[in-house]
């Protein structure tokens, strides 16, 4: 099970990396993009944080739709309507909830993909955030059809994270700004799967 209070340290956590990583986000969205990544993430990650005290009580779902409301209206660029997505849906995927089963986590993460999906329109393969969050969605369903607890799940989701974000380097970028650059846009790491990346490294720190 992953608690309620497991999942406010997450966010904690969460912003902690943006905010220690906030240049190396900047430094990946300066190659291909326009050099705010960090910035935004950084931006929206603090105000989470300052929020947090407020829900601590909450329940998971009423956490979520806090985060969701705080990055929409705190992040610009693509990554904040995308990640504000990303728990929105995950706060639909999780009602009432107190605590997440593996089959709640696995419900949440594939929701927060769709959301990301419908919204962005991005494939596997446009070197994006997607070509992290997929794999990882994939992976972790794979492993708790097959019986997997949440946390042995988590990890191999946060190693299929890692293989696709890797793979985003030789992408040639199809949405997003990186997409203007064209060819010139091969040989370098997706900003927005690297976020997502830790975003989900960071869930499995917590519960581990
Ligand atoms: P902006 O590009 O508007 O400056 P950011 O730099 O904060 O916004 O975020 C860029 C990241 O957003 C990209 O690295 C990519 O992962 C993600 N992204 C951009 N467009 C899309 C999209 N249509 N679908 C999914 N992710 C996207
Ligand atoms: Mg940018
Ligand atoms: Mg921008």
């Amino acid at each position: 099970m992953v608690t309620q209070v497991q999942i406010v340290e997450w966010l904690q956590v969460f912003a902690s990396v943006i905010e220690h990583h906030k240049e190396d986000l900047t430094e990946l969205d300066a190659s291909i993009g326009d050099a705010d990544h960090g910035i935004n993430m950084d931006r929206g990650f603090k105000k989470v944080r300052s929020i947090l005290p407020s829900v601590a009580g909450k329940d998971i779902s009423s956490i979520f739709k806090t985060v969701s409301m705080t990055l929409i209206s705190s992040v610009g660029g693509a990554s904040g309507p995308l990640y504000g997505t990303w728990f929105l849906r995950a706060s639909s995927a999780t009602a009432g909830k107190q605590e997440l089963t593996a089959k709640d986590m696995l419900n949440l993460l594939q929701s927060g993909l769709e959301g990301v999906i419908e919204r962005g329109k991005a494939q596997l393969g446009d070197k994006t955030m997607v070509d992290v969050l997929s794999p990882a969605v994939t992976a972790f369903e794979q492993a708790v059809n097959e019986g997997m607890e949440t946390v042995a799940a988590l990890r191999v989701a946060v190693g299929a994270a890692e293989g696709g974000l890797k793979e985003t380097i030789p992408m040639l970028a199809k949405k997003g700004r990186a997409s203007y650059l064209g060819d010139r846009s091969i040989g370098h790491q997706d900003p927005g799967g690297t976020s997502a990346y830790w975003m989900l490294r960071s869930l499995l720190e917590v519960v581990e």
